[in-house]
């Protein structure tokens, strides 16, 4: 086990200059032969299946295989918003057992993710905005979820940069809160999790792409091959996120997915100005500000798919532009640097969890712009569904297979872009 964090030996650290810490995950050079599951991409979802397989469903012999580092991708890329009030029954109780696991994540890991409820507000610019908002609302509230409408002078009182001018191109016409959303440390989140799993045995070994998926003469799967050797699982859990559809393919499977690149930005590190997240759908721009002072800054797709990890230029132009207008005293701010990550979306935009036509290969991904704020949620029940063979009771409704039966859940007003 790893050494356990306390006032105590928090203090000891302090007074030794951070000199003793010991490692705090195992990182094994390379997988063992056989596992009772892989867990292909250490994210933030990977990781967490793998720590809810040891923790809660007593499956230890698992390996979560990453071809980079863990939380080196959309995890340690995203502008961390957490929130649950999406519209449908099965999306916000999905969304809201993983808000409820966020509450007591730092308790239940021993790791501070620095979970952060400031609430989140989203921007109505428009009476369709409204109704929209207002709708999310009545659905949330029915669901027993959190979430309120603030006038435009409530919202300025919640977000005081907020300009309610009205002659600005998107005038501020009233806004959604939910106040038990908020952020959390995109890294801390892999890490935490990461140090949990090995903790109760599981392998997270780094530097190791899967290069393909080994079946059996029945079709099921017998393991995968991967940059360190082949590695036998009569289970395989793929957690790919943007790379899911390149990942599927290896056993055959041509996926309802299309990757896009989705760019962040931060600004140079400010005293505390902004003490929310806000959010506009309809200009593509959202903004928190993060620990260090930076304002954290999320833009929306762009039009074309691509895995190049960098977006256009125009996306993050008309982001600034955005916050720009909404926020006036942000326009001297310099920003110190933007990225990318490509997401991977679905139709209906909503996830897809749970297994798939090949025996033995179960997929989690399709999170698109907005799958952190899931990753405990997710995890759970991706890993119940692994460790029974059958679909967690709030995963059943994102099978892959309501592609061919029409039963969509189509979050695109909660979730095109807004994360
Ligand atoms: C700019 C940006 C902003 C975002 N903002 C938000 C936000 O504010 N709130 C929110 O809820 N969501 C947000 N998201 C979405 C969120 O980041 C993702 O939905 C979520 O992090 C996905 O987690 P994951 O663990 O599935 O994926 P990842 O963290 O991407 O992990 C997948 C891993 O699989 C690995 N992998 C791929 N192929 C292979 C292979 N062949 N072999 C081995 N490993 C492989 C990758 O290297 C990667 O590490 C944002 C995304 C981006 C890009």
């Amino acid at each position: 086990m790893p050494q356990r964090f306390s006032f105590l030996s928090l203090a000891r650290g302090a007074l030794d200059g951070h000199r003793s810490w010991p490692e705090q995950w195992r990182s094994p050079d390379r997988p063992d032969a056989d596992y009772d599951v892989v867990i292909v991409g250490g994210g933030g979802h990977g990781l967490a299946t793998a720590y809810y397989l040891a923790a809660e469903f007593g499956v230890r012999r698992v390996a979560v295989v990453e071809k980079g580092w863990i939380g080196g991708g959309n995890t340690g890329r995203n502008t961390t918003i957490v929130r649950s009030n999406y519209l449908y029954p099965e999306s916000a109780a999905l969304y809201d057992h993983a808000l409820k696991r966020w509450e007591h994540l730092s308790t239940a890991l021993n790791y501070n993710v620095m979970f952060s409820p400031r609430g989140v507000l989203m921007l109505a610019h428009s009476v369709h905005d409204e109704q929209v908002f207002r709708r999310h609302i009545c659905a949330n509230r029915l669901a027993g979820i959190d979430n309120e409408w603030l006038t435009p002078a409530q919202a300025k009182a919640f977000c005081p940069p907020l300009t309610l001018a009205p002659d600005v191109r998107y005038p501020v016409t009233g806004a959604a809160l939910q106040r038990r959303g908020g952020t959390a440390r995109h890294d801390a989140v892999a890490w935490g999790f990461a140090r949990a799993a090995s903790a109760r045995g599981v392998d997270i070994v780094q530097n190791c792409e899967v290069t393909g998926i080994d079946r059996d003469a029945g079709g099921a799967v017998t393991g995968v091959q991967t940059s360190k050797g082949p590695v036998r699982a009569p289970r395989i859990g793929v957690v790919a996120a943007g790379h899911t559809s390149v990942v599927m393919a290896m056993a055959g499977l041509r996926m309802p997915l299309e990757s896009y690149p989705l760019q962040a930005l931060v600004s140079e590190p400010v005293k505390p100005v902004f003490p929310c997240v806000a959010m506009s759908n309809a200009v593509h721009a959202y903004v928190s500000q993060s620990d260090k002072g930076e304002l954290v800054i999320g833009a929306g797709t762009d039009q074309y798919i691509s895995y190049s990890q960098a977006g256009s230029l125009q996306i993050l132009t008309q982001t600034l532009e955005a916050i720009c207008e909404l926020f006036p005293t942000f326009r001297r701010l310099r920003m110190l640097r933007a990225w990318g990550g490509i997401v991977d979306v679905t139709p209906d935009r909503s996830p897809i969890i749970g297994g798939t036509p090949v025996p033995g290969l179960f997929v989690n991904c399709g999170w698109g712009t907005g799958g952190f704020k899931a990753t405990p949620g997710s995890g759970h029940v991706f890993a119940a569904t692994l460790a029974r063979g059958e679909p967690h009771r709030l995963a059943e409704p994102f099978s892959l297979d309501r592609f061919s039966t029409g039963r969509l859940i189509d979050e695109a007003a909660a979730s095109a872009v807004a994360h």
